[in-house]
């Protein structure tokens, strides 16, 4: 709209008012010649019905009149919204202040005294139709201008309503995604290409133990948590990726405040503006611990599997030969006579052959293609049965120290088998303590819910505990991890066969059991073999305990490894 007014193209309506006719004929006269349009009112109840049905653009008003007189009619006129803006010149006497005094008070625009000089009169209504022209023009205008302000408001307010309902969705895919991360243990950082700052989630956060506060800010401080061992090739990786604009892509272990080492799976891209430019290298890492373990299990059983399977074939084969070489030694030994100097060597010869035979029984019983016969079993009879042979093995410096549960539940397995899987645990303490120590064989019951089995594919149920504890040299981690393998050993050559704890593993399996270890060098090693109940015929086991949930055989055999526990 524009600001300039124009005076209305039509000739402008003068109201002349006055009680005496001649007045009015004289005041139409100076007008009418001027080009304006007169019209009269002979008193003010007539003015004020002209003014409400055909409103004039001026009115002149004689004072003094009989009935309604001028400042009654300049009141109502100013005090109607509808004609307020119409100007009123009022035609009073000469000098009398008085009157024009009321007569502003009233409402009046202006004045002209009597007689009315034409030039006067025709200047003023001129004068005043343009104010009046310029205000109806800025009241218009100033509508047009509130209703448009009007407009924009609601324009505003409805867009801020639409931003908030944006925002609202976005919160909420926020905390979706927040839930998804969290869930899946995984974060997600940003790095800023240009002023290299590093922007955690909470997430990603909790993934490495620490608050959102004490997440790091500059790549220095990420690697400040990432495994010693890891953290070059990480730091290369990542200044590789910034640089090229290569994806990244690697596990790799952090260091969490605990002490603990987790898994991380990182992936990362470099996002670019419109043109190119790299903005921000954006990534995402996941705890892949679990997945790690479980993979290293499966990894160390199917090792287990093949070398039992090979280890199982050769000692067949060997087995059927020492047999043959037993069955001859029997046949010339009965064809000797008495007193024949070869026959001490013959009976060299079967002792040798004996022996012999007796590893490939250790190495049957792993590789699980011995005959068992399983029967019920009490295992603190069985411990009590041996522990004066056991004591026998030991050297006097180490202490034997039986701990026996009361009431410990049965088990099912082989007596001889059971008896060879202490013997080895037994054995193997002892020589961890050269300078002798204590030597402890504990049974009790073990409830298990699945809990204490971080990690790994949960073992719920009852179980009788049998460990084997020593307070000798404990071990590194290299050993414990293949301490289980046939033919691993530390020992000198001639001293260990690296069979004790493979035959041990073997026999465990087959009765259904696994086996935890807690070692710690220089302090001595645990080794705790679980052997679930047996529940007699009709003893129920939902009545009695915990149901034993019987997992896959893949979980069960690499539920059945060691785990890897610290002290
Ligand atoms: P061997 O006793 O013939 O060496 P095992 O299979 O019985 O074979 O044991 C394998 C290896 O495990 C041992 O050589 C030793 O290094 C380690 N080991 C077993 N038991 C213990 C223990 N109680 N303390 C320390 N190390 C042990
Ligand atoms: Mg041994």
């Amino acid at each position: 709209m524009n600001p300039r007014p124009e005076l209305p193209d039509r000739r402008a309506r003068v109201l002349v008012v006055d009680d005496e006719r001649q007045n009015r004929t004289l005041l139409e006269a100076m007008l009418a010649p001027e080009g304006f349009e007169v019209v009269t009112a002979a008193s003010g109840e007539e003015a004020i019905a002209v003014v409400t049905h055909q409103p004039p653009d001026l009115i002149l008003l004689d004072l003094m009149m009989p009935g309604m007189d001028g400042y009654d009619v300049a009141r109502r006129v100013k005090g109607n919204l509808a004609t307020r803006n119409i100007p009123i010149i009022m035609i009073t006497a000469h000098g009398d202040r008085d009157a024009r005094m009321r007569g502003l008070g009233a409402g009046a625009e202006d004045f002209l005294g009597k007689p009315v000089d034409r030039a006067e009169l025709t200047v003023r209504v001129k004068n005043l139709l343009r104010l009046k022209a310029f205000g109806d023009y800025y009241s218009q205008y100033s509508e047009a201008l509130e209703q448009e302000v009007q407009q924009r408001t609601a324009d505003l307010a409805e867009r801020s309503r639409r931003l908030e309902e944006q925002a609202g969705a976005l919160l909420r895919s926020e905390e979706r995604t927040n839930y998804a991360l969290g869930g899946s243990r995984m974060g997600v950082w940003e790095l800023d290409a240009g002023t290299q700052r590093l922007t955690w989630s909470d997430t990603m956060a909790t993934v490495f133990g620490l608050t959102p506060q004490q997440a790091p800010t500059d790549v220095a401080g990420f690697l400040a948590l990432v495994h010693a061992d890891d953290r070059q090739v990480v730091g290369g990786s990542v200044a590789t990726a910034v640089r090229t604009g290569a994806d990244f892509e690697m596990d790799f272990r952090v260091l969490l405040p605990d002490g603990s080492t987790r898994w991380l799976a990182g992936r990362a891209r470099m996002m670019r503006d419109a043109d190119g430019t790299p903005v921000r290298l954006l990534g995402v890492g996941a705890d892949v611990s679990d997945r790690k373990l479980l993979e290293s299990q499966l990894r160390q059983s199917q090792k287990m599997e093949a070398v039992g399977q090979l280890a199982g074939g050769v000692a067949h084969d060997f087995n059927n030969l020492l047999t043959v070489i037993m069955s001859y030694c029997d046949l010339v030994m009965n064809d000797l006579h008495p007193g024949d100097p070869a026959h001490d060597d013959l009976l060299q010869v079967v002792g040798a052959a004996t022996s012999a035979a007796s590893l490939t029984r250790q190495l049957l019983a792993f590789s699980r293609n011995q005959v068992l016969r399983p029967t019920t079993i009490d295992v603190n009879e069985l411990v009590t049965g041996m522990e004066k042979m056991l004591g026998r093995l030991m050297q006097d410096s180490v202490e034997l120290v039986p701990l026996l549960a009361l009431d410990i539940h049965a088990v099912r397995a082989d007596h001889g088998q059971l008896e060879q899987v202490l013997m080895n645990l037994v054995v193997n303490a002892r020589d961890a303590m050269p300078k002798g120590g204590r030597l402890t064989i504990e049974t009790s019951t073990a409830e298990l819910d699945g809990s204490v089995m971080k990690g790994a594919p949960a073992e719920v149920g009852a179980y009788t505990r049998l460990a084997v504890s020593d307070t000798g040299t404990g071990m590194d981690d290299a050993t414990k991890e293949r301490l289980f393998e046939p033919f691993f050993t530390t020992k000198a050559a001639g001293k260990g066969t690296g069979l004790g704890l493979a035959t041990v593993y073997g026999i465990v399996q087959q009765s259904g059991g696994f086996i935890r270890v807690e070692t710690a060098l220089g302090k001595g090693t645990t080794f705790s073999v679980y052997l679930p109940r047996f529940y007699a015929p009709g003893e129920s086991a939902a009545s009695a305990a915990p149901t034993i949930v019987s997992a896959s055989a893949l979980m069960r055999s690499s539920a059945a490894l060691p785990r890897n526990v610290s002290a």
